[in-house]
């Protein structure tokens, strides 16, 4: 099977869309590692769209919960609360049903998913070696993708108690899993953190456990637009240009 993989979308419709086109004829399922919603001007056509793909796994992530009113605003930044705020008021009951069912971690075949990590599968973020060897212990099938802190990147197990090494991403080039245990994200689809504003995702053959990073660059200035349009806030439309 061949599978888009996806995670942070964040409302961004135009950077969603975007990627879809260029995944085309690449993938028969999806799996979508949550943060549907947040930060970006269109929640209920990301989540739309979404739902409808092919053989589709969806996680729920920390900015689908906060709009869902499942956790306190006060966790996130001043901008992150008003993107959420705004998001709830043109939510529709239809995006909240379908977002509160969501689960935070699965599993499929050899793989495990969470949005943040397989110990705290809605709000770590493994940021680094270390933070990933703790979590190497915490699932059992080979792989482990998750997404969260919107920064593409792959951490291969070296040793027996999870030691960890960093690989970067290598775009557009599959390579292979086999034989190894890995943590991997495939970077944030509507609001990339590495200084690289194109949109992020991978695509995953499971028959031969072959992983391939992907970025494509999409219409920041539409995004940004209607982000403006919908009076969000200004330094959340300005990082998309950025890429942080
Ligand atoms: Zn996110």
């Amino acid at each position: 099977m061949r599978v888009l993989v996806i995670s942070d979308i964040h409302a961004n419709l135009v950077a969603l869309e975007t990627v879809l086109a260029d995944a085309a004829g690449s993938y028969d399922a999806v799996w979508c590692l949550g943060d549907l919603v947040g930060y970006g001007p269109n929640p209920n056509e990301c989540v739309e769209l979404v739902r409808g793909l092919p053989g589709l796994i969806c996680l729920v992530g920390n900015h689908d919960k906060a709009v869902l009113g499942e956790i306190d605003l006060n966790v996130f930044n001043g901008d992150a609360r008003s993107a959420i705020a705004w998001s709830q008021s043109v939510i529709t009951p239809g995006t909240l049903e379908y977002l509160r069912a969501l689960p935070a971690r699965d599993q499929h075949g050899d793989y495990t998913l969470a949005h943040g990590s397989p110990r705290q599968p809605v709000w770590e973020y493994i940021l680094d070696r270390f933070i990933a060897q703790d979590n190497f212990a915490l699932f059992t099938t080979p792989y482990c993708l998750v997404g969260h802190t919107h920064m593409p990147i792959l951490y291969r197990q070296t040793g027996p108690h999870g030691e960890a090494q960093e690989e970067s991403a290598d775009y557009h080039s599959a390579r292979s899993l086999r034989g190894e245990r890995v943590i991997i994200n495939p970077g944030s689809v509507g609001q990339p953190r590495d200084n690289n504003p194109d949109a992020a995702y991978a695509v995953l053959d499971t028959a031969g456990d072959l992983w391939e990073f992907r970025r494509v660059p999409y219409d920041i200035f539409a995004t940004q637009s209607r982000m403006r349009a919908a009076h969000l806030p200004e330094r959340l439309a300005a990082r998309l240009g950025f890429g942080w």
